[in-house]
């Protein structure tokens, strides 16, 4: 079989990846060979020649060497250049290694079609400032929202970001406690708070009940951000279970050509929805 893909990490055994990708492939009605592919720190290039080798074709990348792929890719597209990081390689005999970042895509991808949400006059909030905030940047203001407002722990890094994005749209920064009390119409938690079962100190009242509150992490269970923004009665509390499969399916479109149908998909990791 020389269909053969794989996600590169470290760690890796919790990967969904493979998981998503094979019931991409059985749609499309072909064999594929995906692994999960555990690096060690330093020999993140090594392993991605190893792979190449050995006919590898795509591979997926994640934490930690999103931003060592983009450093070692010889082409980027735009919203690789933009986020400075990459999460999937293809493998050109002629132009060598060639990086994208589907995660931004991913994200509107579940808004739009699976949240119903369009971000065009939306103000949208934006919870940390850390790699998934600057992926997710260009794509959501391409779709033109009145404002997006970053606020970090860390203020001068949510200062960076609005800088850096300043030409692409409205986009303004501050700390938590610097939050005007307005309510917007979409909050993304991209902060790793949930991670330690926390909420970001936000004051409650940029939540109504027509807001969608969107936490980039994922999990079994409802995180602490979903489970803050349920009980204040926003619109929708989702986790990043839909942006993890979306920006698999833009993954999979760049390799093969072809756009796997997500639905069946959804039900695949959250048999009970
Ligand atoms: P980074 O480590 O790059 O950034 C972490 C951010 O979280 C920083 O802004 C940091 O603030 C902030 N932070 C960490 N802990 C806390 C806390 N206790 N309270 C408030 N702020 C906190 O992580 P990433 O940007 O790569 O990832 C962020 C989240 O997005 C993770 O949960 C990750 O799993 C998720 N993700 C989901 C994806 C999906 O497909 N669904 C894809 C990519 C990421 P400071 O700058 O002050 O340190």
């Amino acid at each position: 079989m020389n269909n053969k893909y794989a996600v590169i990490g470290n760690p890796i055994n919790h990967s969904k990846s493979p998981l998503i990708h094979r019931a991409f492939a059985e749609q499309e009605k072909i064999d594929i060979d995906y692994q999960r592919i555990l690096a060690d720190e330093d020999k993140f290039t090594q392993s991605v020649n190893e792979f190449s080798s050995h006919g590898g074709l795509g591979l997926n990348v994640t934490v930690p060497f999103k931003i060592v792929a983009y450093q070692q890719c010889q082409q980027l597209n735009e919203y690789a250049r933009a986020a400075g990081a990459v999460n999937t390689i293809s493998f050109d005999s002629k132009m060598g290694w060639l990086g994208a970042n589907t995660d931004g895509i991913g994200l509107l991808t579940d808004l739009k079609n699976n949240q119903r949400l369009q971000l065009k006059n939306k103000n949208i909030l934006i919870l940390g400032a850390g790699g998934a905030t600057r992926g997710i940047l260009l794509p959501l203001l391409q779709e033109d929202p009145t404002r997006i407002l970053i606020a970090n722990r860390t203020v001068a890094k949510a200062d960076a970001l609005a800088n850096a994005f300043s030409t692409a749209g409205n986009i303004d920064s501050c700390g938590f406690e610097e939050i005007n009390t307005q309510a917007f119409d979409l909050i993304i938690n991209a902060t790793s708070a949930s991670l330690s079962n926390e909420v970001p100190p936000v004051p409650s009242s940029v939540i109504s009940t027509e807001t969608i509150c969107y936490d980039l992490a994922y999990s079994d269970k409802p995180t602490a951000f979903t489970r803050w923004s349920n009980k204040l009665n926003a619109k929708i509390s989702t986790d990043g279970i839909g942006m993890l499969i979306e920006q698999a399916a833009e993954s999979y479109n760049i390799w093969r050509g072809f756009r796997p149908d997500t639905k069946p998909v959804f039900k695949l990791l959250r048999p009970v929805n």
